[in-house]
């Protein structure tokens, strides 16, 4: 087996060997290249130290990013390669990355420090492989293994319990027996990571093809990084349209949107807020009325805390605060949604809402699809249509309400979207001179 590294990547790495020294491709990209997958990046590796890696690079640019860590990034003809020293990593104190790191000139205490065994192989166009802790074979046996005792390295950085369940997810990997108990047994160390380190990894995670399985035979894990949505998992849904708790449900669709990150996270939280407003009826059947508020503010508390962007936060919130009903919305609902939302999220909105109508009980799933792609193809028409949708695309602005002698300030907006309201509802003509005359309307009204 080969691993074809593209021209770029091959440039640096015949730099540094011109140099007299080694240089070998390693980790993902090597694992990803005996998959047969495409890598995401490129690192190599190299007993050069940081100042000879960029006395070796010659006129090719270079970032030092991570020099602290030895590591270069080499932008060769486009492509950045991370070019990192061997080292071996000194004292780990706070289970999260180590306080120091040592330069080695070994490869194979390179490889040592990295987590998991089909992560520590390294690969030379002319030597071949280099697997001293059996990468391929796990690679082979689709195993994900630590390298060394799993439950130190574990402690030394908590991350790597993220990190393995992200690549059972991505690869479709099952954990070592060994590596998959450390890794539950060490969960508490989750709350030591930054936020933003546990943000990245779960959203990778969430976006493997094996996502859904890995977080049902996970939990604890799970609920110790995301403990708001721990409530789910025992929360039956006594109703005839459901046939799992909260948490199979929410599993389901998670595994019914595409692999996006904002549909992952809209599907996976879309009704963690059930649990907390359960009632039952005097039949004994299960109402959750008010739960897409509660799901939202919920979802709203938990993104924060992960740090995640204004933008994402605020979307992924509307997706879960809105993916209840109306089923069977008239033109004028969807017209108007298209407007609040934009064409953009009320698709993904769609998107939400087919995933969680597929995790109902299967007396209910076609029925519910069918309502959602009604309601996407009667948006396409709305938008093949170009039907104004927002207040710049009304027949009149704002300037013809000053002519009509509107004061400026604050009713000029309150005017236009009070005609656009009536336009999208169907009750006013886009035509200037029926909008003028409303207008008039409005602005009496308004005085
Ligand atoms: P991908 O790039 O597909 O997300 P990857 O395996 O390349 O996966 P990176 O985060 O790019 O992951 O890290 C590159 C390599 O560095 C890994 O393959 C692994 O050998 C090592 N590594 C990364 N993070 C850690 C860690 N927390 N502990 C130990 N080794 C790590
Ligand atoms: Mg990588």
């Amino acid at each position: 087996m080969e691993i074809q590294a593209p021209r770029a990547v091959r440039n640096v790495m015949d730099r540094l060997e011109a140099a007299g020294y080694e240089a070998w491709l390693v980790g993902g990209c090597v694992r990803d290249g005996l998959l047969g997958r495409a890598p995401q990046d490129w690192d190599v590796t190299t007993n050069a130290r940081p100042e000879d890696i960029h006395r070796a690079m010659g006129g090719l640019e270079t970032l030092d990013i991570g020099a602290k860590h030895g590591t270069v990034t080499v932008l060769s003809e486009g492509t950045p390669v991370e070019v990192t020293t061997y080292r071996a990593d000194g004292l780990y104190t706070d289970h999260r990355r180590p306080e120091t790191v040592a330069f080695s000139d070994s490869l194979e205490e390179d490889l040592a420090r990295r987590d998991f065994t089909v992560n520590a192989m390294a690969w030379h166009p002319a030597r071949g492989l280099m697997d001293p802790f059996g990468g391929q074979g796990d690679l082979e046996a689709r195993l994900l293994r630590c390298v060394g005792e799993p439950a130190r390295r574990f402690q030394e950085d908590a991350l790597r319990i993220l990190r393995g369940l992200r690549f059972a997810a991505v690869l479709g990997f099952a954990l070592e027996r060994e590596t998959d108990r450390a890794l539950r047994e060490q969960r508490e160390l989750l709350r030591v990571l930054s936020p933003e380190r546990v943000r990245e990894e779960l959203t990778k995670l969430l976006c493997g093809a094996n996502a859904a399985q890995v977080l049902r035979e996970h939990p604890e894990v799970v609920f110790t990084a995301l403990p708001e949505l721990a409530p789910m998992e025992h929360c039956a849904q006594e109703t005839r349209y459901h046939c799992w708790n909260v948490w199979e449900h929410c599993l389901h669709a998670m595994e019914a949107v595409e692999p996006s990150p904002l549909l992952r996270w809209a599907a996976l939280l879309h009704d963690c807020g059930k649990p907390a407003v359960k009632v039952f009826d005097e039949e004994g059947v299960a109402h959750f009325r008010g739960h897409d508020k509660e799901s939202a503010r919920i979802a709203d508390e938990l993104l924060r805390r992960l740090r995640f962007s204004n933008g994402e936060r605020e979307e992924i919130v509307t997706l879960v605060g809105r993916h209840g009903p109306p089923l069977d919305p008239p033109e004028k609902r969807v017209r108007r949604l298209l407007s609040r939302l934009g064409e953009e999220t009320f698709f993904r909105l769609m998107a939400v809402k087919k995933a969680d109508a597929l995790a109902h009980a299967p007396d209910w799933r076609q029925e519910r699809v069918g309502f959602a792609e009604k309601a996407e193809a009667m948006a396409r028409e709305i938008l093949a249509r170009q039907e104004p949708l927002r207040v710049k695309d009304l027949a009149i602005g704002g300037e013809d309400l000053l002519t009509l002698g509107a004061p400026r300030g604050p009713v000029i907006g309150q005017v236009l979207n009070a005609l656009l309201d009536r336009v999208l509802e169907g009750t006013l003509e886009n035509e200037r001179q029926a909008l003028l005359e409303r207008a008039q309307m409005e602005l009496g009204i308004r005085n």
